[in-house]
């Protein structure tokens, strides 16, 4: 049977074992672990060895806890094998209580430029990141910004530094730009580039105005990223994590696997006022 949950849905491994190709049980470590200890966790299972480092947290690592936090989960089910192996009969029971989405955060594109990495990638990509953690994310609006001449020379590079919280400069005046969003939603804005090439987003913004920039030259996570500091807001730390896996890594990797989130930034994220229960 196939996963429907977005939590479960794009881990290879997880599918074969939906399909009875493989089980995961102790001495398993990775990405799919992961997964399976987060919905054991949103389903109220408390595991303190596998999220004490909060770096890659929950940790990956099919332990003595996990193991015993299955064969919990398969007792209270009435109808699975406690043996503590996650098989194709527990992770389709985990499926079935974590079907559909928990959250919802609205995106709006503004764009005054076009990216390198096709739109449609870079929100799949955001789709996929939150979608594992319940976290539905929605294409509100998109809008192409038509400019003045004036505007087009002073937007041609955004000079100013990225701060938090935006009063005034070149930052703010884009973002007056085009139609507005509500307070409980994030504005995406597209531009060329910043005066720090190196730099490729920015999730500062005006107080009650969420919203984040990219440049052109982002990478296919990098909208994710942006929003998800919009989304963890500006006390949160760190702001960056030192795990090359986690989508708050400091520089975007070439990842080639899904990133991840730890525990905490996921917990933080539900909370803000962009993340809506449904
Ligand atoms: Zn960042």
């Amino acid at each position: 049977m196939a996963l429907a949950s977005p939590r479960f849905k794009p881990s290879n491994t997880l599918n074969k074992v939906a399909t009875n190709r493989t089980t995961l049980q102790q001495g398993a470590v990775g990405r799919a672990v992961h997964l399976v200890q987060m919905a054991l966790l949103d389903l109220g299972y408390t595991m303190p060895n596998s999220t004490s480092n909060a770096n890659y947290s929950p940790d990956g690592i099919y332990g003595e806890e996990t193991k015993r936090v299955i064969k919990q989960f398969q007792k209270n089910s009435g109808t699975l094998v406690d043996d503590g192996v996650v098989g194709q009969k527990t992770i389709l029971e985990l499926d079935r209580r974590l079907s559909g989405f928990k959250h919802r955060v609205k995106l709006h594109f503004r764009s005054i430029a076009l990216t390198n990495v096709p739109f449609q990638r870079s929100l799949s990509n955001a789709e996929v990141v939150f979608g594992q953690y319940g976290i539905k994310v929605e294409f509100a609006s998109g809008q192409s910004i038509g400019l003045s001449a004036d505007q087009q020379e002073l937007f041609k590079k955004v000079d100013q530094e990225c701060d938090w919280e935006l009063k005034d400069g070149e930052f703010h005046e884009l973002q007056g730009l085009g139609s507005p969003a509500p307070a409980s939603d994030i504005l995406v804005f597209h531009v060329n580039t910043f005066a720090d090439n190196t730099v490729l987003g920015c999730g500062g913004h005006a107080k009650n105005r969420p919203a984040c920039t990219i440049a052109a030259r982002a990478g296919a996570w990098d909208t994710a990223h942006e929003v998800c500091h919009v989304l963890l807001g500006s006390t949160f730390a760190p702001v960056h994590v030192a795990d090359h896996r986690n989508l708050m890594h400091a520089t975007e990797p070439f990842l080639s696997t899904i990133p991840v989130l730890t525990d905490r930034q996921v917990t933080r994220l539900r909370a803000s006022v962009c993340c809506a229960s449904m």
